[in-house]
């Protein structure tokens, strides 16, 4: 697939930067922002930020596109989303280097959050049963009753610089499969991902302003969040953002899900298989550089373990090849300079407080160009919970250890985190695991496995700061939040039911 470019009058060539109406769209607006190739600390392109004016274009086109989309059979937009599916599935390892040259993430990792993305693909691909409504006849004498699921119209994607491709398709397909249509404002660290996706849409088949993407910043989201003819907002980012998200939007009658940031905490009791709780908890702090909202942050050591769980993690985690991802490392650089310096700065914090740093990602030697975003696995034993390491969510290559006695410690402390994203417990104690599932106040569990990113049939979503609305990502929750109910009372008149009667309708 060539690369969308175009020039905007005055500013010379740059990337397309928005897409509506089944075609790059320049804009007009001269705002724009750096987006950098991590690995190499360059700057490898402009995306433009969208102004007001280019964010009512694209409404425009979504909205003109919805009645024709909204009408078209379920056979028929099936066979879209089947096309959609084989064409991404062919040519994923396209979509992946894109995602590594913008985000960082090592190329398998890439590839990793595609296969998760088109996991939602599929499901999409069965929207036929998943939008069957339900039928009762002969609910009073010849009455009969039915309920429908209808799209909901133009509808807004907001999606993070972690996730480029991943997210935003926990919610397109669905949306798109059940009748609405779809204006993508991606995060503007990573966005040439969203261009490379609505070219597949075009190519399979999708008609015109049914997918549309705005490129941009606060600009874009606020006119996203207050235009009369957005009827719904799906929000990913950090927790400030989402509740910022939630609360303006809806203040402006939209349907609205924002999932926000988090800090996971993995348990791990004196009976769990140690090798196993260390490779999952390098697997789950360090992969995507712990730029993941589900990557584990917080690690509580119950009783004796914490001494020989820290050292098979230290082991492990200075065995890992921190450099450019498109070389054969394990975990690629962080994905801002600033935000590689924040994340050190964590460390720093951490270390001035008490922390004993037990590997140090501040002095890697990584495989990759002088000027990249570096910062290799770090590990920090003895956090406590007042620390900044631990209260806030870091979003970096950085594991704590928390020390704790009991289990109903490693509990307290977890339902005491203002965020509730995911957490695990590793035990062979079948018991200690069901109770814990019970009482934790997370919305997504694992035992004994680390990431656990429900599978696309279920549904994604955090409890606490995060996640603000009632609907959860993708699934069947999915469904419901991109469609809205509508019932049906129908009786076919026979002549003996005529005549007036104003009382309140019963049913005989
Ligand atoms: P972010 O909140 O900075 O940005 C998210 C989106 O909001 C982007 O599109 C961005 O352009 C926009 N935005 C940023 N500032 C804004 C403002 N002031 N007003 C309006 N819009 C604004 O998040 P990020 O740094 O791109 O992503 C990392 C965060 O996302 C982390 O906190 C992570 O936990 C979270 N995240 C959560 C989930 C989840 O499922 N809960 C998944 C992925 C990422």
């Amino acid at each position: 697939m060539t690369s969308t470019q175009t020039t905007t009058p005055g500013t010379g060539t740059v990337p397309a930067s928005h897409w509506l109406d089944g075609k790059p769209y320049a804009g007009g607006s001269t705002r724009t922002g750096e987006v950098y190739n991590p690995a190499t600390g360059e700057v490898t392109s402009l995306v433009a930020f969208a102004s007001e004016e280019d964010v009512a274009a694209a409404v425009a086109s979504a909205t003109a596109a919805f009645p024709a989309w909204r009408d078209t059979s379920l056979a028929r937009r099936t066979q879209v989303l089947f096309a959609f599916r084989e064409l991404l599935n062919a040519r994923k390892n396209e979509l992946a280097e894109i995602i590594t040259a913008e985000h960082g993430k090592v190329l398998s990792d890439a590839l990793g959050e595609i296969a998760r993305g088109l996991e939602v693909v599929e499901v999409a691909c069965g929207i036929a049963h998943l939008l069957k409504g339900e039928m009762t006849e002969n609910a009073s004498t010849g009455v009969d009753v039915y309920s429908i699921r209808q799209p909901l119209g133009p509808v807004a994607i907001i999606s993070p610089f972690n996730f480029p491709a991943m997210v935003p398709m926990w919610f397109f397909p669905i949306a798109i499969a059940a009748g609405n249509t779809v204006v993508l404002k991606p995060s503007e660290k990573d966005p040439s991902a969203s261009l490379w996706l609505a070219e597949l849409w075009a190519e399979a088949g999708l008609p015109a302003g049914v997918f549309n993407v705005v490129q941009g910043d606060k600009v874009a989201v606020d006119a996203l969040l207050t235009h009369p003819d957005i009827k719904a907002v799906s929000f990913v980012g950090s927790t400030p953002i989402a509740k910022y998200v939630y609360e303006t939007a809806t203040a402006h009658g939209k349907r609205v899900q924002a999932l926000g940031g988090a800090k996971n905490h993995m348990v791990v009791l004196p009976d769990a298989d140690l090798d196993l709780a260390a490779d999952s908890a390098v697997n789950a702090g360090f992969g995507s550089a712990g730029e993941r909202c589900m990557a584990i942050s917080a690690l509580v050591a119950v009783g004796p373990v914490a001494d020989d769980l820290v050292a098979k993690i230290a082991e492990r985690a200075q065995g890992i090849k921190t450099g450019d991802g498109r070389r054969s490392c394990d975990m690629g650089p962080l994905v801002t300079r600033p935000h590689r310096d924040k994340v050190a700065g964590y460390i720093d914090a951490g270390e001035a407080a008490g922390a004993t740093v037990v590997v140090d990602g501040r002095t890697v030697e990584p495989d990759g160009a002088a000027g990249g975003f570096w910062l290799g696995p770090t590990l920090l034993d003895h956090v406590t919970p007042e620390m900044s390491v631990y209260t806030d969510e870091i979003f970096g290559p950085v594991l704590s250890v928390v020390r704790v006695e009991t289990y109903d410690e490693a509990l307290a402390l977890i339902n005491a985190n203002p965020y509730g994203n995911g957490t695990a417990i590793f035990t062979n104690d079948g018991g200690a695991a069901r109770k814990f599932q019970n009482e934790v106040e997370v919305g997504m569990v694992g035992i004994n496995v680390p990431i656990p990113v429900p599978v696309g049939y279920y549904s994604f979503g955090g409890w606490k700061n995060s996640l603000f609305g009632d609907t959860h990502a993708y699934g069947a929750d999915g469904v419901r939040f991109f469609t809205r109910t509508k019932a049906v009372t129908e009786r076919w008149l026979d002549p003996s039911h005529g005549g007036i009667n104003l009382g309140f309708p019963q049913n005989h």
